[in-house]
């Protein structure tokens, strides 16, 4: 009924909307119904969600009521197994059908959760502060014999803990289907205990979990001070060790350091082997979204991007590489409901809160200072009228960066350059800019001075 007052709005939508709108931003919704008054859609992320809320949600609500449906409001629904990011690679088609379960179809059914298909080796941009993480993970991922145990992966929010144990789950099944691979949050795994625990069920639920080959449990800091679950993901833990099966554990610190856990646990943990995703560098961060640029690219057909916008993105966006994501899903979707370049002032309007909350409060006098200390001179000089070669080239240097690592605009830049004009910053950013692309020397000392600076 409410599917087919939907269907029946559409031309009405297009006239108040526009075409494109339309087609990028209606036609993805996905009706699943009206309760109560609410009609609720599905949507691929909670950015699209916002975005069709704030603009498009007015128009739905009057056009579903003028022909007869009964609604108060409008709800979007975060469809997380639809995500929009780089599609699937090599293993997709079988991964996408599995999840982590059973692939006998006999007996029981593995409880695990399901395995987004994008995440997978080929996906994953390897860099300096996850290399480590990476090998381990692969080398579990091939299977044969254990030789440690646990893999033990930590590290902070988004820099890739789940993506790396959705690839080894997978590669394992695509590679033996016949193992029992088992991957769950340790939040389902409490809820599972819990669960069995009121049904009287919690023999079925031990048997089950020692029946695994391969038991992935991630985020397990969720259980720290959850006092029985704990005790029963020990058992469970030392049942497969004496079993000589595979467990990966994930969480977001090193095992000693997460409060609650108990001691006996810990040391359990530490018996394997511990490796942490560290914070992305610049590197790995411009790697990670050359990569999702090309999925974007195929999506966006006819969008245009300027040079410099993804470094700009890799130098400002630090927190974390779902947050970087983010920023590009956001950046692409903008531009093209614009209908514009994606050009740095683009980013920098679009993007503006994220932006804000990933600067570190970077100063022009700590990059002045920064520069002078590494080309050994003095910071007097940096900022003062000096013109010859060995200050002024610094200089430049210094105000390139100040540009970019930096919100300030060129004359604020200029104040603080012993008040220069602005046109004076321009060219010297121009300058350093022309000179990077032949002289490497410079660009190697740009890379040195942008690390020290982000640290
Ligand atoms: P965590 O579990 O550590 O919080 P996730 O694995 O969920 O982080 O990663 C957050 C997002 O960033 C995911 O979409 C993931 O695919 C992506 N991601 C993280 N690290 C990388 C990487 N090195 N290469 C490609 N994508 C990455
Ligand atoms: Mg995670």
């Amino acid at each position: 009924m409410i599917q087919e007052i939907w269907g029946r709005v559409q031309e009405a939508l297009i006239k108040r909307v526009g075409k494109n709108n339309h087609q990028t931003w209606i036609e993805p919704l996905k009706l699943s119904g009206l309760t109560d008054g609410v009609v609720r859609f599905d949507v691929p992320t909670t950015f699209f969600g916002d975005w069709v809320s704030r603009n498009f949600s007015d128009h739905i609500l009057t056009l579903l009521n003028e022909s007869g449906a009964q609604a108060g409001r409008v709800e979007f629904v975060v469809v997380s197994s639809r995500p929009v990011r780089p599609a699937p690679k090599a293993l997709s088609k079988a991964a996408s059908k599995t999840s982590a379960r059973s692939r006998s179809g006999t007996d029981d059914e593995l409880p695990g959760a399901s395995l987004d298909p994008s995440n997978t080796f080929d996906s994953f941009v390897v860099g300096k502060p996850n290399e480590l993480a990476h090998a381990a993970a692969r080398r579990v991922a091939v299977g044969g014999p254990v030789t440690f145990n646990p893999l033990f992966l930590y590290g902070g929010v988004g820099l890739g803990k789940t993506h790396l144990m959705h690839a080894i789950a997978q590669q394992l099944q695509a590679g033996q289907p016949e193992l029992r691979v088992l991957y769950l949050s340790a939040e389902q795994f409490m809820y599972r205990f819990v669960q069995a625990l009121r049904e009287h069920q919690i023999m079925d639920f031990k048997g089950l979990f020692r029946s695994v080959d391969v038991l992935m449990v991630d985020d397990v800091q969720f259980i720290a001070g959850k006092d029985s679950t704990q005790e029963e993901f020990f058992h469970t833990f030392n049942a497969l060790v004496d079993q000589n099966k595979q467990i990966v554990i994930s969480a977001d610190r090193a095992p000693g350091e997460i409060k609650d856990l108990e001691e006996r646990i810990k040391s359990r943990m530490q018996c394997g082997l511990v490796v942490d995703l560290h914070p992305t560098d610049y590197e790995l961060r411009l790697g990670i979204l050359q990569q999702k640029v090309e999925y974007y690219r195929q999506q966006y057909k006819g969008l245009t991007m300027a040079p410099g916008v993804l470094e700009f993105l890799a130098h400002r966006i630090t927190t974390n590489v779902r947050v970087l994501e983010g920023a590009l899903t956001r950046l692409f979707a903008f531009a093209s409901l614009v209908g514009r370049e994606i050009t740095l002032d683009l980013a920098t309007d679009c993007l503006s809160d994220i932006l804000r909350a990933s600067d570190r409060k970077m100063t022009i006098e700590e990059i002045q200072r920064k520069v002078a200390e590494h080309y050994n001179i003095r910071l007097s000089d940096l900022i003062g009228p000096k013109r010859v070669r060995n200050i002024a080239r610094p200089r430049q240097v210094a105000m390139y960066l100040a540009k970019q690592l930096t919100l300030r605009s060129l004359p604020e830049i200029g104040r603080r350059f012993g008040g220069r004009d602005h046109t004076t910053i321009m060219h010297g950013v121009r300058k350093i800019e022309e000179l990077m692309a032949t002289d490497s020397d410079l660009a190697d000392n740009l890379a040195m001075l942008r690390r020290a600076l982000q640290g």
